[in-house]
């Protein structure tokens, strides 16, 4: 059974000419998950197909989950439960937005039929550090009935095995080639690193500050969870988070509006931005290696424009 069938798959593969990928030496293109489905775009297709797949086969008739006031994950869960005919719950960090006025996020969300409950930060923190535990989950089901819960960002094994998909829709991959995106809990890095052909690479981009070490460790046991052993053909690139999760500095912003203008590719900035700042900054710094292939996984779209 189709879970979402209105999906455009596999995603555009188009190459890109730009001459400071040239002067590296390097060959790239676009791999366009942005562009795969209308109101779940991106990755979180790709996370959230395998969990309502799984959701549906359980029984449950509702999804829970978690994120902050700009979530993508949360609207992605919020339309794909709408598509799929679930109930949708999403737990929202900072208790102050609940009689604040909605953003255009969580507005969006709420228009699918969400339900929103907002928790202070320490009650939030502390329900998705204890999310294994079987109490939270009884707590949580206490309130809002039986539920399928997603974690924060929507990443545990079977999202990272979805995300693994795409690189299927890559043919030929080999030696010479470098796939790359953003990291934000780093499943679909570990999906891809999982997935690729012996020789080829993948190489992330955090878009968090002071997460190295973290993000690794988040790889590398969905790796032994879902796969069952570690790879060791990818790594994570730390010096281009722009100062932390959602900051954009004025050399990001003028990198990405360059791109934009050049390629008339509109570049989802907290993730995507960082992701091409990074791959150019280590293209300019001849950190890769001439003669390489970069595919450059666009994970998402734009948010809709005139939202600041
Ligand atoms: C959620 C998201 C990411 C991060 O994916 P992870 O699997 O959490 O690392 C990257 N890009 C976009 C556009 C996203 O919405």
């Amino acid at each position: 059974m189709a879970v979402m069938p209105s999906a455009a798959l596999p995603s555009p593969l188009t190459p890109l000419a730009d001459p400071a990928m040239e002067r590296a030496g390097l060959e790239l293109r676009l791999k366009r998950d942005d562009l795969i489905h209308p109101t779940v775009p991106g990755n979180k297709w790709r996370k959230l197909t395998p969990n309502l797949r799984a959701a549906v086969e359980q029984g449950h008739t509702r999804l829970l989950t978690f994120g902050g006031a700009y979530s993508n994950h949360i609207r992605a869960v919020a339309a794909a439960g709408a598509a799929r005919g679930l109930e949708t719950v999403g737990i929202i960090r900072g208790d102050e937005l609940a009689d604040a006025p909605r953003n255009w996020s969580l507005a969006l969300a709420e228009s699918y039929g969400m339900r929103l409950s907002f928790l202070d930060r320490s009650g939030y923190r502390e329900t998705l550090r204890s999310l294994d535990d079987p109490r939270t989950l009884r707590g949580l089901e206490a309130r809002w009935g039986r539920a399928y819960v997603l974690p924060e960002g929507g990443t545990n094994v079977l999202a990272a095995q979805g995300t693994a998909d795409l690189v299927a829709e890559l043919p030929d991959l080999g030696a010479r080639d470098i796939v790359c995106c953003a990291v934000g809990t780093g499943g679909t890095l570990a999906g891809i690193a999982a997935a690729l052909p012996e020789g080829a690479r993948a190489l992330g981009f955090a878009v968090l500050k002071g997460a190295g070490g973290y993000l690794e460790d988040e790889v590398a046991e969905l790796h032994r969870r879902g796969w069952g052993r570690t790879f060791t053909d990818w790594r994570i690139e730390h010096g281009y988070h722009g100062g932390g999760y959602g900051r954009v500095p004025a050399g990001l912003e003028a990198f990405a509006a360059g791109f934009e203008e050049r390629h008339g590719v509109r570049v989802e900035r907290r993730y995507v931005a960082k992701m091409l700042w990074g791959l150019y900054g280590l293209a300019e710094a001849g950190a890769l290696p001439r003669g390489a292939r970069v595919t450059a996984v666009i994970t998402g779209p734009p948010d809709p424009e005139g939202t600041g």
